[in-house]
């Protein structure tokens, strides 16, 4: 990469500010990652509080994470995290049916957040030029002059400490969905920054559990919510011989004591799984969640958006995180940025808002689609939304009885393909054709709980 700069400044040390940094190194003799909390720890930390509930990274996210940082995936298994074939070691419950994966083709890394992170960003604090600056909260955006964005204003933690300039020729915003850039942008006299919402109002609950019954579980077990129960769970093996499980509700909150907690996974469990949760032993505390909506703020149309500022991660799109995207999604940005990098400072954040905002438009679509085939969740359902949830559903009956057809639906969930791989013939014709599998599995109201 040739160096187009001499400083840049990513603010969060979240995975997106994290995998920000590592697309910056290179391009940037000193790269400063400013976050509000402390160090990295190896349990769930105040400014990520989502990282006590299960996260699944996808295969697209696992491929990224080598990429950036080869042997990470050999790190994290010598470390203690899982690995598993998802064609024989998971039970993927969606739409009510039991989905069919080929043994042998993916191998899934799976881990807790906090230990995710802690080993990226082991791997970030080594690279050349990279600094941390911890225990500081940004406060604002420093003007440039007109049309330029020229660092950030900072504020110590600590007690009588005193606001700090940070002068950059690039800001990475990766604060996450609490992050206040928009509104500061607004008040230096850009925008207005448009913003896409759809109130979901998901409620998350979790505790880490180890079964006695874990032959049951297998490596993990996920339950996708469907029409008429908008739930879902997942239940995963993580490092520390134990499993994370996690039950979610869209415009439901899952109850924190612990006869509630039960009750809700019992709705959602296969029996045989529901008997290994009935009968594990808790490792702790049951966290909860409020994620309120999918959230996508469109930079890449605002008219006079200045240089010198790009944004990333939940700050800049966050999903319905029952579809555990947002990880890979802060990925995909990242290596957006290393490619709008590659290309020279001139224009760079216009170009990497447009980059990024095609990356994002695949998800995006997906998972509202998702939210939308729920008739428990509000907005507009376009005659393309409603063409595609009818076909999916009708995938999802085939993949139920053809591995073939299952793998292809998982290697789009998963952000290998696009959603037009499920549309070739092969799939076609098993979703929709006379005898295809999707005619003969037709919509179920009662869960089909096949074992692994
Ligand atoms: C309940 C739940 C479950 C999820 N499950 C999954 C899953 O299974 N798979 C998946 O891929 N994704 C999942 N996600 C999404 C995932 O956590 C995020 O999309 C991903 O981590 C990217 O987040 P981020 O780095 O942009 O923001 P965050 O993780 O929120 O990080 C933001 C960082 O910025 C710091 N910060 C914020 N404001 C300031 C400030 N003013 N000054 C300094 N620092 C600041 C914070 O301390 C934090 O470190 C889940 C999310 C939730 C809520």
């Amino acid at each position: 990469m040739r160096v187009i700069g001499e400083h840049a400044v990513v603010l969060g040390a979240g995975m997106a500010g994290l995998l920000a940094a590592r697309a910056l190194t290179g391009a940037y003799e000193r790269v400063t990652i400013v976050e509000r909390d402390g160090g990295s720890t190896r349990e769930a930390r105040k400014g990520v509080p989502q990282g006590r509930h299960a996260h699944v990274l996808l295969p697209r996210g696992q491929r990224t994470l080598e990429d950036f940082f080869p042997g990470l995936e050999r790190e994290l298994v010598d470390g203690g995290a899982v690995v598993a074939d998802p064609g024989t070691d998971h039970r993927f419950v969606m739409g009510g049916r039991t989905l069919l994966r080929r043994a042998g083709t993916e191998r899934a890394i799976q881990a807790s957040r906090p230990f995710l992170e802690r080993a990226v960003r082991e791997r970030v604090a080594a690279l050349p030029g990279v600094r941390f600056a911890c225990g500081r909260d940004v406060v604002g955006l420093l003007s440039g002059g007109p049309g330029r964005i020229s660092g950030v204003q900072v504020m110590p933690r600590s007690v009588g400490g005193a606001a700090e300039e940070l002068r950059a020729d690039l800001v990475v915003d990766a604060m996450g969905r609490g992050g206040r850039t928009r509104y500061w942008l607004e008040r230096l006299g850009y925008g207005p920054v448009p913003r896409e919402e759809i109130d979901i109002g998901v409620g998350y609950a979790s505790r880490p559990i180890r079964p006695a019954l874990a032959a049951r579980i297998g490596r993990a077990v996920v339950v996708g919510p469907r029409p008429g129960r908008s739930a879902g769970m997942a239940l995963v093996a993580v490092e520390g011989d134990r499993y994370l499980l996690t039950v979610a509700g869209l415009n439901r909150r899952p109850p924190a004591d612990d006869d509630g907690f039960l009750a809700f996974a019992r709705e959602l469990a296969p029996p045989d799984v529901f008997e290994a949760i009935r009968t594990a032993e808790p490792l702790g505390g049951i966290a909860t969640h409020r994620y309120s909506s999918d959230l996508r703020v469109r930079y890449e149309k605002v008219r006079n958006l200045p240089e010198g500022l790009v944004v990333t991660g939940d700050a800049l799109c966050s999903f319905n995180p029952i579809y555990a995207q947002g990880m890979t999604v802060a990925g995909l940005e990242a290596e957006a940025l290393r490619r709008s990098l590659r290309e020279g400072p001139r224009d760079l954040a216009r170009r990497y808002f447009r980059a990024v905002a095609k990356t994002l438009d695949d998800p995006w679509r997906m998972a509202v689609a998702a939210d939308l085939s729920l008739p428990e969740v509000e907005g507009r359902r376009s005659p393309a939304i409603k063409i595609m949830n009818a076909y999916v559903d009708r995938v999802q009956a085939a993949a139920a009885q053809d591995a073939a057809v299952g793998e292809q639906f998982f290697r789009v969930i998963g952000l290998l393909d696009p959603p037009t791989a499920l549309m070739r013939p092969a799939v076609l014709a098993r979703a929709l054709l006379p005898g295809g599998r999707g005619r003969v599995a037709a919509p179920v109201a009662r869960e089909e709980h096949a074992t692994a």
